[in-house]
């Protein structure tokens, strides 16, 4: 009995303990109150149009603010050449930038060319990237896409949608982050994040990343083409974040037309 007394008064310390952290969390959490102390809303679900759409004067600003905090964007995989851009693009289909980052210093150092990587061969590719989500489907297509590189194109990377999307494990995004980053085309490649912003903030609604891209081909003024993709990216990956997006830092609250959204309009 004496022994089942302790434990509980061990584990109501315990509990009190954790208390502290989860006021903190709480205290957290209140920043994000809006101004009649209501506690923030859950985040609404963002369905394509159910957010009013912006002005071409909204539109704009937001880029005008993105700009003016971030002039030079820039991509957050690692790479030494457009070769090793295509691959780190190829890598990083449904696994992040983080993860493929960490594998790819070792494979460009041995292979930073098509020809080298073909050399390297299948089974040393896969191990230099065995970390990353379908590593097995990943390593095929790499090496025969580098095949194809040097059957076809000289060794060199295409810079051109068409060719690009013939290559191995290469689709409409991978062609546009390559086309942006490795040739400064004005391209904008929707992922999960510039998907997700298009639908909640209502910038640019679509059912589906195809929609997405062309209504922000249509949306986003030709002075920030060039780096919408890259702000748009970095906005969704550490401000409007998919679980719990951080309004109370955003840049572009009061122009976002989400109805979810945790602060009120300045
Ligand atoms: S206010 Fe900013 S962070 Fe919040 S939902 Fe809108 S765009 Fe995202």
């Amino acid at each position: 009995m004496a022994k089942k007394a302790t434990r509980k008064k061990a584990t109501g310390r315990k509990a009190a303990a954790r208390k502290p952290v989860t006021n903190a969390g709480k205290a957290k959490l209140s920043k994000t109150k809006t101004a009649k102390g209501k506690a923030p809303r859950k985040p609404a679900p963002a369905a394509p149009g159910a957010s009013p759409s912006w002005t071409n004067a909204e539109i704009t600003e937001a880029f005008r603010r993105f700009r003016a905090a971030n002039p030079e964007p820039k991509g957050e995989l690692q790479h030494v050449n457009p070769f090793t851009l295509l691959v780190a693009v190829v890598l990083s289909a449904q696994a992040t930038d983080a993860g493929v980052n960490k594998a790819t210093p070792a494979l460009f150092a041995a292979a930073d060319t098509p020809a080298k990587m073909v050399a390297l061969g299948e089974d040393r590719v896969r191990d230099f990237i065995k970390t990353i989500g379908l590593f097995r489907n990943k390593a095929k297509n790499v090496v025969a896409l580098s095949q194809k590189l040097m059957a076809e194109h000289g060794g060199e990377v295409p810079r051109s949608r068409e060719a690009l999307e013939m290559l191995p494990g290469v689709g409409r995004k991978t062609a546009n982050v390559v086309l942006n980053i490795a040739f400064g085309e004005p391209t904008i490649a929707v992922d999960t994040h510039i998907f997700r912003i298009g639908n909640r903030t209502g910038i640019a609604p679509g059912k589906t990343p195809f929609e997405v891209e062309q209504k922000l081909e249509q949306v986003v003024p030709a002075e920030f083409k060039r780096h919408a993709h890259h702000w748009l990216i970095l906005h969704g990956r550490y401000v409007c974040l998919a679980r719990k997006p951080l309004c109370e830092k955003c840049l572009i609250a009061d122009l976002c037309k989400w109805p979810g959204k945790t602060i009120v309009q300045k």
